[in-house]
């Protein structure tokens, strides 16, 4: 029997050292058994899964992340004239916003809020200064959405739209030079009003299927006669901008039935530029996305005839679409939406933790039960997780990376985050979050959560079809190339080709199993990682769990193979173990950018043992529906011999989180800077902001009266029913008394509730 096996690895030692050997007795059957499985991809798949390139994301699927290039990146820096801009006309911008009016009585912005908007050119922020726009940095960009969206979502909606996926955006990226020429300096000057026109009744998540066509021929152009060009049908709707815009962006598919341009009649998905007063084009009335203000609706055309030289960069551009849509959408993603959703975050954070200060309930502040404060810790450490991940992100696009899958991840778990945010703080609310007034400074954003959600492609697609869809493609070290070799049409080059990656890659498997099964025996310590005594295990842990990736990862794609795609459950599950991953590198990597500042230390270990522990569940929740049971089953206790290294946030950081929100200290500003914060009375949040300062000056003073209360000394009842005796009794002074009574007043002004007429409310119904 012993000879038998020795006789058989021998045999296979033979096979795999001599080539044509191994091409022909293992590697031509794996490939004619892969060719036939391999997935069908269709042009605009395959484009979108090209679009952008690779970066920390490639590094996490090798399951030996490269530490060195995470940690040279530079941290996102704002320059002289960014930071004069943000304190400037940003700040000048937020002053000037009252979001109940916006939302309620105009549903719009204000003429003078518009006009700003466009004096500042605030709609040219990704547009160089040579053509008239601002050309900041994306880090730059970010952080002015994320201070407006503090303020307004309507406002940070209404100038994110051009700069993130504008035809501003892909006039840079294609345009020809006489269409740059043309349009950048409108458009930054705002005498131009984008919007970008790709979603149909018939064609939502899945664009690519739209039914919106042009026809190449010859048409009569501007009175001119026998002009080559276009003769478009469409019908478009969920259009931000679209009721005031003054271009389409338009994306539509382009047929030659008469071959004008050459052989081809299909040409495909192609984008040209419209302006919306062109015969035939029409913008229907408005949408009215979940109470908001912000400008979206329907346009169609009927017959629209415009000249070859209106697609973007030209008729050579023509069919190209599809690649300048998924190109530009990448880096879009990475910032608009992640800003978004963390100026959400940090707004709610900061105004609701200091509402858990200011309300009181039995006696004490809601803040002081530990109920809420399970809640507000989760809503500071997932803001930490979040800020972490897009200044990381923000760094990255700043130094050229385009990360496709990258984008995808934090568009998916920023407003995902953000969603969670705002119920932790429409709890804490209460009814003062429910019922809409002008002092209710969070029941809009309660509203308007699904929008950033569900805005290019619903989460659901985004995490199930996306991330692991685009990242086992693009970020394998091997996938990539064993499709190419697979879909090479020269029989023996591809064999050849495949040969040599496929036993490249089957080391690479093997390398991984033995890194796995010893991270798993040494608990994780035996990964070399950087870091130190406060975050070197995490390093570990991290490195681990993406080794635990990359073997699940080909796992699945060998026991699977092209059904993995419709496999969602499973890619779903892999897709939040590559973000966790993401998201926790970046809290350390934010953390050192910092200054690896002690006082930052509990936000620090709940967002690093948060998303350790969603990472390790996501990976373990994915053995459980692999179809080789017994294979996973053995993979499964091969990574993880001595049970489950990462554990949810320990219990003692909650407390410690909860306060960092309920008192004055750098590390609550540290988190939540970069957002709008005015002191206000008679603002919705400014009033918040006044209380919470009062309420923390007058505490010691308050704290007298209650000793005194419990002591006897003084009447039990509200404390302001007692300051006068407290003052007779020379418990307090008088400057102690006044710090109470103030608190007091401005507490009572920031937990009213707004009441309407019957009337008003009509009015609004109307
Ligand atoms: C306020 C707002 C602003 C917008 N602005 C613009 C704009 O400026 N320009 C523009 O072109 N478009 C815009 N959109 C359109 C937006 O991108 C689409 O709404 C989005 O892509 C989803 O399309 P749909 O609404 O038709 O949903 P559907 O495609 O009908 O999808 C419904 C649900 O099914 C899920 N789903 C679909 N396919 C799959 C799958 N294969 N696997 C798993 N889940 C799946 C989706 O994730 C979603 O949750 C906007 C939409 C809104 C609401």
């Amino acid at each position: 029997m012993t000879e038998f096996i020795l006789l058989l690895m021998f045999f296979v030692l033979l096979c795999l050292l001599i080539a044509p050997v191994r091409r022909k007795l293992l590697t031509r059957p794996i490939f004619n058994r892969m060719r036939k499985s391999l997935p069908t991809m269709s042009q605009t798949e395959r484009e979108a899964l090209e679009a952008g390139n690779t970066w920390w994301d490639a590094e996490l699927f090798t399951g030996k992340p490269d530490w060195s290039k995470l940690n040279d990146l530079p941290a996102a820096r704002l320059s002289k004239r960014e930071q004069n801009f943000l304190i400037g006309p940003v700040e000048t911008l937020c002053t000037m916003l009252d979001d109940w009016d916006i939302t309620h009585k105009r549903r719009d912005l204000p003429a003078e809020v518009w006009d700003f908007i466009k004096q500042h050119k605030f709609c040219g922020m990704i547009i160089p200064k040579n053509y008239g726009g601002l050309q900041f940095s994306d880090y730059a960009h970010s952080q002015v959405v994320m201070k407006i969206a503090s303020r307004s979502t309507t406002a940070a909606v209404t100038v994110m739209v051009p700069n993130s996926l504008g035809p501003a955006k892909l006039l840079l990226a294609y345009g020809s030079e006489q269409q740059k020429n043309h349009y950048l300096p409108r458009l930054a000057d705002g005498l131009e009003i984008p919007a970008f026109a790709l979603t149909g009744p018939q064609a939502g998540s899945d664009a690519g299927a739209m039914p919106d066509t042009g026809v190449i021929c010859y048409g009569t152009f501007q009175g001119k006669e026998q002009v080559l060009g276009i003769r478009l049908n469409w019908e478009k709707r969920y259009i931000t901008l679209g009721p005031v815009a003054t271009v389409l962006g338009l994306a539509f598919k382009l047929y030659d039935p008469d071959h004008l341009l050459g052989e081809t009649e299909d040409i495909g998905i192609t984008v040209a530029l419209i302006p919306t007063d062109t015969p035939g084009v029409s913008i229907g009335k408005r949408h009215f996305p979940l109470d908001s203000g912000f400008q979206n609706g329907p346009n169609w055309g009927k017959d629209v005839f415009i000249p070859m030289d209106w697609i973007i960069g030209g008729a050579e551009q023509a069919g190209q679409g599809w690649k300048m849509l998924m190109q530009c959408l990448a880096t879009g993603r990475a910032i608009s939406l992640p800003a978004l959703s963390v100026g959400a975050a940090k707004f709610v954070c900061r105004n609701s933790g200091a509402y858990a200060r200011i309300r009181t309930q039995f006696n004490l502040p809601l803040g002081a039960f530990e109920g809420i404060e399970e809640v507000l810790a989760r809503m500071a450490g997932t803001t930490y997780l979040m800020d972490a991940a897009r200044h990381i992100t923000c760094a990255a696009l700043d130094e050229g990376q385009k990360p496709a899958v990258i984008s995808a991840i934090l568009k998916y778990q920023l407003t995902e985050s953000m969603r969670r945010i705002i119920n932790d703080g429409m709890d804490i609310q209460g009814g003062s979050g429910i019922c809409l007034g002008p002092s209710n400074f969070i029941g809009r954003l309660y509203q308007i959560i699904p929008v950033g959600i569900t805005v290019e492609g619903a989460n659901i697609l985004t995490r199930t079809m996306m991330i692991f869809g685009q990242g086992s493609v693009r970020c394998h070290p091997y996938i990539q190339r064993e499709m190419q070799a697979l879909s090479n049409n020269d029989q023996s080059r591809a064999l050849l080709e495949f040969d040599t990656v496929l036993w490249r890659h089957i080391g690479f498997f093997l390398k991984n199993l033995t890194r796995g099964f010893c991270f798993g025996l040494g608990a994780s310590r035996l990964a070399k990682t950087p870091g130190n005594k406060h975050t070197r295990r995490y390093y570990q842990h991290l490195t681990r769990l993406s080794t635990g990736f990359a073997l699940t990862a080909d796992f699945a794609l060998l026991s699977l193979g092209g059904q993995l795609k419709r496999k969602e459950r499973i890619s779903g599950r892999l897709a939040d173990v590559l973000s966790y991953l993401y998201l926790c590198s970046c809290t350390l990597k934010h953390y050192e950018n910092q200054g690896s500042l002690t006082d930052d230390l509990p936000l620090l270990q709940w967002a690093c043992q948060y998303s350790l522990y969603r990472a390790q569940q996501s990976l373990l929740a994915t053995f459980r529906l692999l179809p080789l049971r017994l294979p996973s089953i053995l993979l499964r206790s091969l990574l993880f011999p001595l049970g489950k290294p990462c554990k949810p946030p320990q219990d003692r950081l909650v407390g410690q989180l909860a306060k960092l929100l309920l008192q004055e200290n750098e590390s609550r500003n540290r988190l939540t800077a970069g957002i709008y914060i005015n002191e206000n009375p008679n603002d919705p949040s400014g009033r918040i902001e006044c209380a919470f300062k009062a309420v923390h000056a007058a505490a010691e003073a308050s704290q007298k009266l209650s000793v005194a209360q419990k002591q006897g000394i003084l009447a039990k009842g509200p404390i302001i029913s007692v300051i006068n005796d407290a003052l007779e009794l020379n418990i307090i002074n008088q400057f102690e008394a006044d710090l109470i009574t103030q608190a007091e007043q401005y507490k009572t002004e920031a937990i009213k509730v707004d009441d309407f007429d019957a009337a008003e409310l009509r009015i609004t119904d109307a």
